[in-house]
């Protein structure tokens, strides 16, 4: 792997197009993806240089994405990170995944605390037979400022009559662990994990978290032979709605979407999660650069465990943004990307595109 990555790295042109879209260099953070790349690549003793320049990066691929030659500077951060001595939060976060099969070492079968705000019981669906699973993921699963996406993809779920299952053996999908550069257990949970939908008979899995989605569609194939389609929820639900399966009524807002960037740069979708709030009839603002140029929240990487000031100071880089387009709320489509944008502060609320369609479902319907 590491020879690889070194082959890999050697075909840097040095042209420095990475370090013109980082956002942790334009922040004015110490690190360099394209030394890292390369130098760091060359010989991993060089590790210690860069003892605390790993936990720097948000894996935003920002710097894959301008490469002319796709240089997987992300991947060699990763390689880092498993050779450093790794700082107290990011220790504690893979002993949680190990010993709780979360990431906040909270009791793994508390998984449904957020159900209570469902105005229905969710008791029936845990475990149980079903053609579509919804992987809820550790954010949102236990961060209660997160709690409104679950119930938002559930009661859109439930208000389309899809019979669905969620499965109460759900383990932490494993990408923090890989960010953290710990990737020995990844095979043991990604085996658990498709061992207990392929049990319920799932044919299409869904997710509201893009890391998530990634571990699924990525990480897990390599391990082990996944049977089914593996879809964002943007996906799903935009596929409901035009199978006539949910009807929205039209809202009066002026919204920003922003692009999480594991779902955009890393799984291609772009359309989906537009065309989802076009459907609501809110007027979409964009940010300056979007889609596959969008411009990293600060969110991913576990920068906020590692670096919490340069995670604000992106996300409010983005508030900041939105308000001069005048925007009324800012949706995404990634717990993370929620996460590190309603902890930068600030007034403008910060929604998941499904607690947005919640807001244009008609009662009665
Ligand atoms: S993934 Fe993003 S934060 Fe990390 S080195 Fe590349 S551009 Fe910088
Ligand atoms: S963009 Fe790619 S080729 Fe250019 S300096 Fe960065 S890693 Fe090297």
């Amino acid at each position: 792997m590491e020879a690889k990555l070194l082959y890999e790295t050697d075909r840097c042109l040095h042209c420095g197009s990475c370090l013109s879209v980082c956002p942790l260099v334009n922040a004015g953070v110490p690190g360099n993806p394209k030394k890292v790349g390369v130098y760091a690549a060359r010989d991993m003793r060089k590790a210690d240089y860069f003892t605390t320049t790993p936990f720097n990066c948000t894996f935003c691929l920002a710097c894959v994405n301008a490469c002319p030659v796709n240089l997987p500077t992300p991947e060699v951060v990763k390689r880092l990170r498993g050779r450093v001595k790794r700082p107290d939060s990011i220790e504690q976060l893979v002993e949680n995944v190990k010993s709780s099969g979360n990431i906040f070492g909270m009791r793994n079968d508390e998984r449904w605390i957020w159900s209570i705000e469902l105005d229905f019981p969710l008791e029936e669906k845990i475990d149980t037979k079903a053609e579509v699973g919804y992987f809820v993921g550790c954010n949102s699963a236990f961060a209660p400022s997160l709690s409104g996406i679950p119930v938002a993809n559930i009661t859109l779920l439930e208000r389309a009559k899809i019979n669905y299952t969620l499965i109460s053996g759900e383990k932490c999908c494993g990408i923090p662990l890989a960010m953290a550069g710990e990737e020995s257990v990844l095979a043991e949970i990604a085996k658990s994990n498709v061992e207990e939908y392929k049990k319920r008979g799932v044919k299409v899995l869904v997710t509201s978290c893009p890391a998530c989605l990634r571990a699924w569609r990525e990480v897990y194939p390599r391990i082990v032979k996944v049977p089914f389609k593996v879809q964002h929820a943007t996906q799903f639900i935009f596929s409901l709605i035009k199978r006539g399966k949910i009807k929205l009524a039209r809202i009066d807002r002026k919204v920003t979407y922003q692009d999480p960037c594991e779902l955009a740069r890393g799984c291609g979708i772009i359309i989906e999660p537009r065309l989802l709030i076009k459907e609501t009839g809110a007027l979409l603002l964009e940010f300056k650069e979007k889609g596959l140029e969008a411009e990293c929240c600060g969110g991913g990487g576990l920068l906020r465990a590692t670096n919490p000031q340069t995670a604000t100071r992106l996300a409010l880089s983005k508030l900041q943004e939105a308000k001069l387009l005048g925007s009324e709320a800012i949706i995404t489509a990634c717990p993370a990307c929620k996460q590190n944008l309603l902890k930068a502060g600030g007034d403008i609320p910060i929604l998941d595109i499904g607690e947005l369609l919640l807001t244009a479902l008609p009662s009665n319907s």
